[in-house]
């Protein structure tokens, strides 16, 4: 009987393509092959083996094996594949995000080894001729490095290939092998400081290593201490050849974070995020996928890392949004951690000072472990919170005189004072005071934002700007002015109010370049008084001990939105950024502005009880039969009408046989038209997720075989974080 393997490519085709193996080759899934494709040689990963072949059909054979063992192993592979299934992704791109670039192209699964010269011992200088003047330069260069140079790094201080050659013939020098990495002696590895007694009780809570898979969900209040008590349980629970996997935002992966956990576990670190070149991707991949008890700390695309003895998962700010894929391939970093651990049969920690409405619900429901640290480590104390109400009272980039005042007094003292606006730029928009008329954008549903900086009006939903009119484009009326505030607006007025302090903004703009974000975090951890002003970015987890005032400017956009997610996330954000007030000796207070004080949830957030506003956004959506009390997921579609993209939809919800399943729509969505795509889209709920799954399985069949418009786009999205 002829050996077959089904072989997945990295396409996006909701099919597997069977090739013939050739005797004497053998191959088990999860390994690398390389396969002729039409025309092409493409690289391809196994997927099954000993599959029966369509009787009459003559199979192409498998051309050769990358490598002899499996780049994938089989619970990085179990997970992408029902992570494909889950998310009704194609297989193969699933797959394929399971390896590193450059094995995504056919490169070797090796670290590709670099020459290195040394200085032979005991070469003689004066066996040169005289007339070899380089020859002698490089010598001496290369006698004066301390260890063997990377040839790369001779060629860049200016010598030649020649040079080399002829040194190297004369016996003079000689190549070697890479030093070996530079590594954290034992001695350098700090002690770990004591627990509080508070965090004593909840890391005794913590799961059991031996006790295999269990889900808990870490609620700490922010300045608690999650992070030390991630440290203690690594350290305490992680076996010497075993390997941890620690999952945070994109925005927390600063060199501050690393060098927390690196001062405890040293060469043991490595770190994964989205800024690393396809080199360090391959040597990280290889030294998981290898074996080394290595300690990861990683964005979201981490939880596909080929780890083959996976100890202990961490999810650190498991609510935050970020943790789920905006596009493509959209899945939940944090979920599918779960489902990781789970396979790997090992603990995992979701912690979070303002846990997900999902985790809450399984903490509280019981299928999630909760423990609860409820208390600030030191002397620190929760932050006082007050809500100021700014209707008709008069603004200074957007701050009332009250909230100034409040500035002025902390600075005075020489502390540190956080100021959030939810929006960056100048103003959200620029209106003619004589007839009316607004920036928009010419290609999406949305105005266009005023950049003073850059004087360009910038469209924060597609790549549109513009130069800023002088005057109204409409009638040529001097009185064209911004509207609203952004976070440069507020850093001026605070620029010229406060003369003699730094005021350093942080948003998307001013942290653009690579390291940028790093730098303002070092400055503000000198202690030294400045007003920070930012965006979400400022929120996310930072340690900022000498900061005691945190001002919001206004709370009030998430109050009244078509979102059912929106108080849950306004909740979230809102008490992630008061969290920076206070952490140190000195207490802190936060001023919430806003035009609703009497509003039920602003009250009750100023009280910081987290779980009992939880308690009440389950009981809100328990009644409305929302998410987590049904299983959502969206169909979107995208043309270039949106009779085209309703159409489709339409044309989908017909398919629809299930009685159980619930549509609401099509509908088109809040931004209807973006980038000149008009969008729109169908939601569907349902009780239980297995018919959810089976009728989106057979849409995506028939939306894939149905005639389309070219530019039509569509796209499933389970679990989706914006309706
Ligand atoms: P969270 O992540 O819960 O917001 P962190 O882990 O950042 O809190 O801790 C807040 C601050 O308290 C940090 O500066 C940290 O170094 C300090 N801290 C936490 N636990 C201890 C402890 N047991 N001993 C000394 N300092 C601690
Ligand atoms: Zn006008
Ligand atoms: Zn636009």
């Amino acid at each position: 009987m002829t050996q077959t393997a089904r072989i997945a490519l990295s396409r996006p085709l909701r099919r597997l393509f069977d090739y013939r193996v050739p005797d004497g080759m053998h191959i088990q899934p999860g390994q690398r092959v390389r396969i002729p494709f039409g025309r092409q040689s493409l690289v391809g990963l196994v997927v099954d083996t000993g599959v029966e072949p369509p009787a009459g059909i003559r199979l192409r054979p498998i051309s050769a094996v990358l490598e002899d063992w499996p780049a994938l192993p089989d619970e990085t592979r179990t997970l992408l594949q029902w992570a494909a299934a889950y998310y009704q992704h194609p297989l193969g791109e699933c797959l394929f995000m399971g390896l590193p670039p450059a094995l995504r192209r056919g490169r070797p699964a090796e670290q590709p080894t670099e020459t290195h010269w040394a200085v032979t011992p005991g070469a003689d200088a004066a066996t040169l001729p005289t007339q070899a003047k380089r020859q002698l330069a490089l010598l001496e260069w290369l006698s004066d490095q301390d260890r063997p140079v990377p040839q790369k790094d001779i060629l860049a201080a200016g010598f030649a290939r020649a040079q080399l050659k002829a040194l190297a013939e004369r016996q003079l020098i000689r190549e070697t092998e890479a030093p070996d990495r530079v590594g954290t002696a034992p001695a350098d590895i700090d002690t770990l400081p004591e627990l509080t007694p508070a965090q004593r009780q909840a890391f005794e809570q913590l799961p059991d290593p031996g006790e295999g898979f269990t889900a808990t969900l870490l609620y700490g209040i922010t300045g608690s201490g999650k992070t030390e008590l991630y440290l203690h349980y690594i350290k305490q629970a992680l076996a010497d050849d075993q390997q941890a996997l620690v999952l945070v935002p994109e925005i927390n992966l600063t060199p501050q974070t690393v060098r927390r956990f690196t001062r405890y576990f040293g060469e043991r670190i490595a770190v994964w995020h989205s800024a690393l070149n396809d080199g360090e991707r391959l040597q990280t991949w290889l030294r998981i996928r290898h074996g080394e008890p290595v300690i990861v700390i990683g964005t979201r695309s981490a939880v596909t890392l080929p780890f083959a003895r996976l100890g202990t998962v961490i999810v650190d700010e498991e609510h935050d949004t970020s943790f789920k894929q905006g596009e493509g391939f959209r899945y939940s970093g944090r979920d599918l951690a779960v489902y990781r651990a789970h396979l790997n049969q090992c603990p995992v920690i979701l912690g979070s000072a303002t846990p997900s409405i999902e985790s809450w619900q399984n903490a509280t429901s019981g299928k999630y472990r909760l423990v609860k640290l409820e208390e600030r480590a030191g002397k620190a104390r929760p932050p006082a919170m007050r809500l100021l109400d700014i209707r008709s009272r008069p603004l200074e980039g957007g701050l009332s005189p009250r909230a100034l005042q409040a500035v002025r007094e902390r600075i005075e003292r020489r502390e540190q004072v956080l100021v959030f606006v939810n929006r960056r730029g100048f103003a959200p928009v620029m209106m003619c005071f004589d007839c009316g008329h607004t920036s928009e954008c010419p290609r999406c549903d949305s105005r266009l934002t005023y950049h003073r900086r850059d004087r360009a009006l910038r469209c924060h939903h597609c790549d549109f700007q513009m130069a800023v009119p002088l005057t109204c484009p409409n009638c040529d009326s001097e009185a064209y002015k911004p509207i609203g505030q952004g976070t440069e607006r507020t850093e001026d007025v605070l620029q010229s109010t406060f003369p003699d302090t730094p005021v350093i903004r942080v948003d998307r703009d001013s942290t653009r370049n690579r390291g940028s974000i790093d730098r303002i975090l070092e400055r503000v951890n000198t202690g030294e008084p400045c007003i920070l002003v930012g965006t979400q970015m400022l929120a996310k987890g930072h340690d900022f001990p000498n900061v005691s005032l945190v001002v919001v400017v206004n709370a009030d956009g998430g109050l009244f939105s078509v979102d059912f997610r929106a108080p849950e996330q306004l909740v979230q954000t809102l008490l992630q950024v008061s969290g920076r007030a206070g952490r140190g000796v000195i207490p802190g207070t936060v001023l919430i502005q806003t035009c609703h004080s009497e509003h039920p949830l602003l009250n009750q957030l100023c009280n910081g009880n987290y779980p009992a506003l939880a308690d009440h956004i389950l009981a809100e959506r328990e009644a409305l039969s929302l998410p987590p009390y049904r299983a959502m997921a969206l169909l979107r579609a995208e043309a270039a009408t949106m009779e085209e993209s309703l159409a489709l939809l339409d044309a989908a919800k017909a398919q629809i046989r299930d009685a159980r399943i619930e549509t609401w729509g099509p509908l088109p969505a809040v931004i209807a038209r973006r980038a000149d795509r008009h969008r729109a889209q169908l939601v569907f709920l349902c009780d239980r997720r297995g018919p959810l799954q089976a009728t989106l399985a057979n849409l995506c069949h028939f939306l894939e075989n149905e005639k389309k418009p070219a530019t039509l786009k569509w796209q499933v999205d389970i679990d989706p974080l914006e309706t």
